[in-house]
């Protein structure tokens, strides 16, 4: 009876193993199911980048952290004139023009310490045959499998810049022939106005001194046009001497205030500091930032000027309480020939260099341009220079 017993718990034991097992494969069948969805899943999206990435008509290139290309399309072979073979293992820096090699690495550098979520910049690359094309990089970092990579586009844009090249040989040909009859037209005015002066001829020397306003309006805008075709081909020169930035302010206001009476100047604070760079230079940015603010205030507001030491720079604004600049357009008042719509509209004075013109010089000498501006309420123009201990 016993024996019985025992063989039928037996029984029934072997069943719930039997009932166990069965559940216990029935899971890892799922499970293996769901894994192999997953990476058929991935093998898809796989695909799916590689024929992207392969049939692009945009160059690209997957990079690992030492720059060097892991990855590339049949498009950059085609832009560079090299086979895969011969660009895979190198880095897009061998293919580059010497004066790009240096702002790319640091780009890259940025990008890799995370300083930079993603970069872009325009470049000049050297192919096989030793012929130049240029581009416009755009790089983004991600992680594969816990390594940090790098992927690039580069798209041709050599035509658009052989076009630049040939907008600004134009205009720095022509602002340079209008330089030498323009010098002729007044020095004769002058003559002549020396002459009416000598005969007291009232009528006359007022037509006169109307027409040499409008000469030196003209030669303005000329040595503007000379100056931004000589930033544009990377021959702006400038010197290194000491000077007084105090000294400079208060002759630029004391000429300002003859020229312009009626019109109010304060200088806020000026800080006697001595820097180092281009006088001349920086005296047409201090003159142009007050211009401006002529320009585009009312003639009963008053302009404020002011020169303060901060963390070893010297800080120069001038403020004016006049029509300010709305948020979508002070990106742009820094770039060549940019005028504000309300500017373009009303057909006013200038061709939009005066900032363009200034940053660059800023920027020439170690230093930083910008602007706080409200619409209705007034702009500040700042800019700021290295002291020299
Ligand atoms: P321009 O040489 O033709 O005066 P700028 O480069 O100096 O051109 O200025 C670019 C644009 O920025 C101008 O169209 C002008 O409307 C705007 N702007 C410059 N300074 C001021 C200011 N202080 N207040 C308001 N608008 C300004």
């Amino acid at each position: 009876m016993t024996n019985g017993n025992n063989l039928e718990q037996q029984n029934k034991n072997l069943k719930k193993n039997i009932e166990e097992l069965k559940q216990n494969h029935n899971d890892t069948v799922e499970h293996l199911e769901r894994q192999l969805k997953v990476e058929q899943d991935l093998l898809e999206s796989q695909q799916r980048f590689k024929t992207v990435f392969e049939a692009s008509i945009v160059a690209n290139k997957i990079i690992n952290i030492d720059l060097k290309m892991v990855q590339i399309n049949q498009a950059l072979c085609d832009m560079l004139g090299y086979s895969r073979e011969e660009i895979l293992g190198s880095t897009i820096l061998d293919f580059t023009r010497p004066d790009f090699i240096d702002l790319w690495y640091d780009l890259h550098e940025a990008l890799w310490k995370k300083e930079l979520p993603a970069f872009q910049l325009e470049a000049c690359l050297i192919k096989k045959d030793q012929t130049e094309v240029w581009v416009l990089v755009n790089t983004v970092s991600f992680k594969d499998r816990g390594q940090t990579m790098g992927y690039t586009s580069l798209v041709d844009i050599t035509n658009r810049k052989l076009l630049e090249r040939h907008k600004d040989e134009f205009i720095s040909t022509v602002s340079h022939e209008l330089k030498t009859p323009i010098t002729s037209i007044k020095s004769y005015c002058q003559l002549v106005e020396r002459d009416l002066l000598k005969d007291k001829k009232a009528e006359g020397l007022d037509k006169i001194r109307r027409m040499n306003a409008k000469i030196n309006d003209l030669t303005s805008l000329i040595a503007d046009l000379v100056m931004a075709s000589k930033i544009e081909s990377g021959k702006l020169r400038t010197k290194s001497e000491r000077y007084a930035m105090d000294d400079l302010i208060n002759s630029i206001v004391d000429d300002y205030k003859k020229t312009h009476p009626g019109r109010i100047f304060i200088i806020d604070k000026n800080e006697s500091v001595i820097t180092m760079g281009d006088r001349l230079k920086i005296g047409q940015v201090i003159e142009n930032l007050i211009t401006n603010a002529t320009k585009f205030s009312d003639r009963g507001s008053p302009i404020s000027i002011s020169s303060v030491r901060k963390d070893g720079s010297i800080v120069v604004c001038i403020q004016d309480h006049g029509r300010g600049i709305s948020p979508e357009e002070i990106e742009s008042i820094f770039n060549r020939f940019y005028k504000v719509k309300e500017a373009q509209s009303n057909n006013e004075a200038g061709m939009g260099l005066g900032l363009y013109i200034s940053s660059e010089i800023i920027r020439n000498q170690q230093g930083k341009l910008w602007v706080d501006s409200k619409v209705g309420e007034g702009s500040t123009f700042c800019f700021s220079l290295p002291i020299i201990s």
